[in-house]
């Protein structure tokens, strides 16, 4: 089968590779019909991601249709669509029964990372049981993909962590798929202002059509604090992952805020305590845990959320080299996700 390798910092190729077979009984193999290139992907390419090693097969995002189960999968069957959860859990360990399957003692984000992922024909999924979500019938597939990833990521570790309330004034910087991702769902707890942040202007506009009340380009910490006459806001969202990001959530934080880091962070970024020790905010990290996926389906199936509108470029698979040329020059191309179909 054909799979997206990587090889080392700004190394990739598109190769032949065995097809991945049954290993444990609670693994499912998947042939992969829709998958998807992530920031995550982007730094992974960087070198920011060191469990990531020569060889391995990238993506931790896709729908597909189960082709095989292990004897002690029971929960999916050959022929189900399912959606595949970025972070696989094994359901029964000390974090997985504290609903934290982020760090699932057998799983966590593995998938393109320590095993082979989803930019490929097919993939093993361990723990099927419980790291596979079955897509209704007449569920528009292309749009479940955002649930693998960019939707419980922006929900769970912005949305959530944010502790965002009806009437907050929050701020996302960062307007890429996963800061997008989080305002949809922000919007779940009717936030009075959204101001969105990023120096890129069609990215504004797309947020803009998404619900954001505020535009932010340039001088961001300048701006918000007049926007909120010196205040601060309720929610910093850091959606991007570069100490300069933090720095301006750090900034514009209010008093009993809370700074709610969603970036991958491949670099140390300096916290200003001595600004801060007084401040009686929160600061929060996480990995997505993807605990609030099921929910998340619902909405998506009722309409109340569309994440299609995320989708901004489509690739047949065997062009996933230069969908990661597009993904990677997103500003130019004006790229948010795009869709990979086998
Ligand atoms: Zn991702
Ligand atoms: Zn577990």
């Amino acid at each position: 089968m054909k799979a997206l390798l990587y090889h080392g910092p700004g190394a990739r190729a598109l190769e032949e590779k065995p097809k991945p077979v049954l290993i444990d009984p609670t693994d499912a193999i998947v042939k992969i019909t829709h998958t998807t290139i992530c920031g995550t992907d982007l730094h992974i390419m960087k070198g920011d991601v060191p469990t990531v090693t020569d060889g391995r097969t990238l993506g931790h995002e896709g729908v597909g249709i189960v082709e095989e189960t292990g004897a002690g999968v029971s929960n999916f069957h050959a022929g189900d669509t399912v959606l595949i959860s970025c972070i696989t859990s094994c359901g029964k360990c000390g974090s997985c029964r504290k609903g934290m399957y982020s760090h699932c003692e057998h799983g966590g984000w593995i998938l393109g990372n320590t095993i082979d992922g989803t930019q490929a024909e097919y993939v093993r999924i361990p723990h099927a049981d419980s790291s596979l979500h079955r897509v209704p019938d007449g569920g528009d597939t292309e749009a479940f993909v955002m649930l693998s990833d960019i939707l419980p990521t922006g929900f769970e570790c912005g949305v959530l962590n944010g502790r965002v309330q009806p009437g907050d004034t929050i701020a996302i910087v960062g307007a890429g798929p996963i800061g997008l991702a989080t305002l949809l769902t922000a919007q779940f707890y009717s936030p009075a202002e959204i101001i969105m942040v990023d120096p890129d202007a069609n990215r504004l506009a797309v947020a803009k059509s998404f619900g954001a009340t505020k535009l932010v380009q340039n001088n961001p910490v300048e701006e918000i604090m007049k926007l909120t006459h010196d205040r601060g806001v309720d929610a910093a969202i850091e959606a991007v992952g570069i100490g300069a990001t933090f720095d301006i959530c750090q900034s514009i934080v209010a008093p009993g805020g809370h700074l709610a880091n969603i970036g991958v962070h491949g670099k140390s970024v300096t916290l200003h305590l001595e600004k801060l020790w007084s401040s009686n905010v929160t600061i929060t990290t996480r990995l997505v845990d993807t605990v609030s996926t099921p929910m998340l389906l619902r909405t998506v199936l009722s309409g109340k959320l569309q994440p299609k509108l995320l989708i901004t470029h489509h690739f047949a698979f065997a062009d996933i080299m230069k969908a990661y040329d597009t993904f990677g020059n997103a500003a130019n191309e004006k790229a948010l996700k795009v869709i990979l179909t086998n």
